[in-house]
């Protein structure tokens, strides 16, 4: 089903909802796909339950056929970045309030190693070597987004095993698991700052006063260059028209100020396979800080077989 690129380096990463690959780790994603690695997207939900964000979208139209609209978004966003992506069928739980039960058959609903099972025969089917995914947290209190992290560790972990379902698939087992550290304080911090500086108005002020005044719970291990692919970035965003005002919020800030301040992405090594990646050969790194997702797998990417 997956032709292979003659390099054989894949790279997977699972998000909640059609749009979150193109907010969260999107200029990555185009980056790696330009130098020719095999880049997959995997969406547990379709986005069903999501509100229409941009007034301009919000039509009855729109939003009595919101699944369809939202599955034409992800595939020209999906074109824009140069990458593959694939449902995996679950619905997506929307955004209860504090009293209110999740949906009945939706995703967060779903036990989790249930859940994991498309996962799982994805993993098998693409075998990727490096799969990105929220941490435990999953970035913001979605249920789906939480449930995303939990459903690509149980996948990973299951993924590798001869004992569990074997139906789906030879075993793969993935070497490095990444998370996400997008939209952290210290990028807004960046910005704002960077912003104030030049003397461009800022809107994130507000935003970073009311920030809760706490460490970053997961240190960045890795960084990756990726201002070059900020617009590639830009243009999925907007592809999903009914998640994106133009102008607005993400979209507001100066790009030459970003490219300027903070002109990569950044991610936590939650787990790793790879034997100390400092000291192995030809791994890229600079001040501690990996600099590649791939650093200690590019020679032999095939060893990871089995
Ligand atoms: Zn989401």
């Amino acid at each position: 089903m997956f032709t292979r690129h003659t390099d054989g380096l894949r790279l997977l990463s699972v998000h909640a909802h059609p749009d979150d690959e193109s907010s969260k780790g999107a200029a990555t994603l185009a980056r790696y796909a330009a130098e020719g690695v095999d880049v997959l997207v995997a969406t547990c939900t379709g986005g069903e339950r999501g509100s229409v964000l941009n007034p301009a979208m919000d039509r009855p139209e729109v939003r009595a056929d919101l699944a369809r609209v939202r599955r034409e978004e992800m595939a020209a966003a999906r074109e824009i970045l140069g990458v593959r992506q694939r449902f995996l069928g679950f619905v997506d739980s929307g955004m209860p309030g504090p009293d209110e039960p999740l949906p009945e058959g939706c995703f967060a609903a779903e036990p989790v190693e249930l859940a994991a099972a498309p996962l799982v025969a994805l993993i098998r089917e693409f075998r990727p070597q490096v799969v990105i995914t929220y941490d435990e947290t999953g970035g913001y209190p979605h249920p789906d987004h939480v449930m995303t992290h939990r459903v690509t560790v149980a996948a990973v972990e299951a993924a590798a095993g001869p004992e569990l379902h074997p139906e789906l698939g030879e075993p793969w087992q993935v070497s490095k698991l990444y998370y996400h550290l997008a939209l952290s304080r210290a990028w807004f911090q960046a910005l704002h700052e960077g912003m104030t500086e030049r003397g461009v108005p800022s809107e994130m002020g507000e935003l970073l006063a009311g920030w809760p005044d706490t460490p970053p719970a997961l240190a960045t291990t890795t960084r990756i260059a990726c201002a070059e692919q900020f617009a590639v970035r830009d243009a999925a965003m907007l592809a999903h028209a009914t998640q994106v005002q133009p102008g607005v919020a993400f979209m507001a800030h100066p790009r030459d100020i970003e490219r300027e301040v903070w002109p990569t992405e950044d991610y936590h090594l939650a787990r790793s396979l790879v034997p100390e990646a400092g000291a192995a050969a030809g791994v890229a790194r600079a001040g501690g800080i990996e600099t590649d997702l791939f650093a200690g797998l590019r020679a032999g990417a095939e060893a990871g077989a089995g």
